[in-house]
């Protein structure tokens, strides 16, 4: 941990006081180095004992107890073992052991440390010592890195958060009172040794290092970001820190130009090559959905894979490595090896009703951190701060529909246009949360007044031909033609419980898909997702996720539902009725949810960092910005507005 503190202090914050940690290909290959060397068993023969008693006179039983708590995790046996072990001679002459995994801690410094390897120098049996004890005569540590050395004009040198861990290393050793004056770093990647010869300023320099970072285990604020460093390419935490992002939308005067732009109601300038933050996180996740719905299919678990059985029948096998989380739908049921399993590698199963109500999520522990939480009340606790990220969030939504209106509309009506302009200027005046939800309101009417004018689809009768549709088997084929006489994709307004029309009942899905996506992405930041600004606490709502999901119902939800329609992937004969309520058939769900995954996966290039990310990134990068505001590393919540 300290030489992450060296390598970059807002990375031990993460790390050490919010407790996040992200793996990435370095920090797997790094463990699988770890692991390796980590199979001795910790043991560490005894001091010499001539410089115990000079060096620590009368603390001899100090120095054994220490020795014992180092090996505390190793079976007895290996203290046995060492002490009967005979050392082999080493190519100069003098008798060598190795000790791998050997536990230390300094109480003067206030630390521990695992040592990878240490090659010990033996003194030979002590006489008189009655159980042929060979003791240390001077002791090296040894660590693995898998990268390459510095390298400057003197030759090859140690990274300082190297040369922060392997003079941690031998100050333990020494403070245990073990004669080291150097330790070695090997780099797999050049197979090169770096010696590390101790003095007395780098010393100084190891005990100003640790007295800064325990200040700053004990502060709120985390450090900035690191400028324009080239560590942050290779940190596994560069999502979560989001540094170039940070730092132009925060308090760095080099971004002020273009922070006005993007916090500016128009949104309008983009950022230039030389000022675009860099793009440190995937630009879509490789894993997906699964989305189950067939009534009675069981989920199950084998090594590494989920298994969907119907009845007796195997319908699929997915490997957990492909599955970005699970939602079920209606009764299938899922086994408590798999939820558990599930848990343990932080993929959360969201459940929904057969109607597609999101009732709510499992996931594993997850972030441990309390930090953004602790923000996150406080702020919801505040009608001032409430009102501020909601009038963002309400005026980015407005924005949004009505770009989707002037893009997508066959004949866009201009005093709706003009209407939701002037409502979305005076979000900024209204005086608290109901005034906004008025104007919300107003602003939702005038839109979805013109929804219909979105929706482009002609003539039924094609729609069962069209290619790439779900199937019709032949013998439904003529109800599902009944079907379509019966339901059209006529919209006059919104009607929400119960949809009583297919357009209603794609949005009502559609929202609720997105609502389980926002509140996977407030999980994944740290937040409470049952703790909103805009929408207030209500029993078993996630506010907050519906705070989240605002600025992206007209982008992710609405645009799923005309793209579904429009491009016939969803048509008449996919919905059935039940009194008055219209809901989608199994068929029609099922593609419903590959038009709305589709929309989420898709490369969208962010209108204020500039690079290429999917919906369902931007949605957890917004979740993350909400998170910096809350902390004050941003001074306002930036929605994400489309041109
Ligand atoms: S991305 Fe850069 S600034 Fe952020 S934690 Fe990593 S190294 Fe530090």
């Amino acid at each position: 941990m300290l030489n992450e503190f060296v390598y970059c202090p807002r990375l031990f914050y993460y790390e050490q006081v919010e407790g996040i940690f992200v793996e990435s290909a370095d920090t797997e290959r790094g463990s699988a180095i770890h692991e390796r060397v980590d199979r001795g068993k910790g043991a560490l023969p005894p001091q010499a004992r001539k410089k115990r008693k000079s060096e620590v006179k009368g603390a001899a039983v100090e120095v054994s107890e220490v020795s014992m708590e180092s090996v505390s995790e190793t079976e007895e046996t290996d203290l046995a073992d060492l002490k009967t072990h005979r050392p082999e001679a080493s190519a100069d002459g003098g008798e060598t052991i190795h000790s791998r995994s050997a536990m230390l801690s300094s109480e003067r410094l206030g630390v521990v440390a695992k040592m990878d390897l240490i090659e010990v120098k033996m003194a030979g049996r002590s006489e008189g010592d009655l159980f042929g004890r060979y003791e240390a005569q001077s002791v090296t540590p040894v660590d693995y890195k898998v990268g390459a050395p510095r390298r400057s004009t003197e030759g090859n040198e140690l990274w300082d958060a190297d040369r922060m861990q392997l003079g941690l290393q031998i100050l333990i050793l020494r403070d245990n009172g073990y004669a080291c004056d150097e330790g070695v770093i090997y780099y797999r990647a050049t197979k090169q040794r770096v010696r590390l010869i101790m003095t007395p300023e780098i010393e100084r320099w190891i005990v100003g290092k640790i007295e800064e970072a325990r200040a700053l285990t004990l502060s709120p604020e985390i450090p900035p970001p690191l400028v324009n460093s080239p560590k942050c390419v290779r940190c596994s935490l560069a999502p979560v820190c989001l540094p170039d992002e940070t730092r132009m939308l925060g308090h760095d005067s080099a971004w002020e130009s273009k922070r006005g732009a993007a916090t500016e109601p128009s949104g309008s300038t983009r950022s230039t090559a030389n000022e675009a933050p860099r793009r440190l996180i995937a630009t879509r996740d490789e894993e997906r959905a699964l989305y189950l719905n067939t009534q009675g299919y069981r989920v199950g678990l084998k090594p590494e894979r989920l298994i969907i059985h119907d009845g007796e029948s195997l319908v699929d096998e997915v490997r957990l490595i492909d599955v970005s989380h699970v939602a079920l739908f209606g009764n299938v049921q899922i086994s408590t090896q798999a939820v558990r399993e599930l848990c343990e590698q932080e993929i959360p199963v969201a459940y929904f009703s057969l109607g597609g109500w999101f009732y709510g999520l499992t996931r594993g522990h997850g972030l441990k951190n309390v930090h953004t939480r602790i923000q996150q009340f406080t702020a919801a606790g505040n009608p001032v701060r409430c009102l501020e990220v909601a009038q963002s969030i309400v005026r980015a939504k407005i924005r949004n529909h009505r770009t989707m209106l002037m893009r997508l509309h066959t004949e866009a009506p201009t005093p709706t246009i003009v209407g939701l302009k002037e409502i979305a200027a005076r979000v900024s005046d209204a005086r608290g949360l109901d005034e906004l939800l008025g104007m919300e309101g107003a602003a939702a009417a005038l839109y979805f007044q013109q929804f219909a004018g979105l929706i482009k689809v002609g003539g039924d009768e094609e729609d069962d031909e069209i290619p790439g549709l779900e199937s019709v088997p032949e013998a439904d084929a003529r109800r599902h033609t009944a079907a379509a006489k019966e339901f059209t994709f006529d919209f006059t307004r919104r009607r929400r419980r119960p949809p009583t029309d297919p357009v209603n009942a794609l949005l009502s899905l559609s929202y609720s898909l997105l609502a389980k996506d926002c509140t996977i992405a407030a999980f994944a930041v740290g937040f409470d997702p049952y703790v909103g600004f805009y929408h207030q606490p209500r029993h078993g709502r996630p506010a907050l996720a519906l705070d989240l999901m605002e600025e992206f119902r007209p982008l992710v939800a609405e645009s799923a539902v005309l793209t579904a329609i429009n491009n016939r992937m969803i048509t008449p004969s996919h919905f059935v009725r039940a009194g008055n309520a219209v809901n989608l058939s199994p068929i029609g769900r099922k593609a419903f949810f590959h038009a709305y995954e589709q929309r989420m996966n898709s490369l969208i290039t962010h209108p204020i960092f500039d690079y290429k990310v999917s919906y369902r990134r931007v949605i957890e990068l917004q979740a993350r910005l909400l998170a910096k505001w809350l902390t004050g590393e941003i001074p306002e919540y930036v929605p994400m507005t489309t041109r």
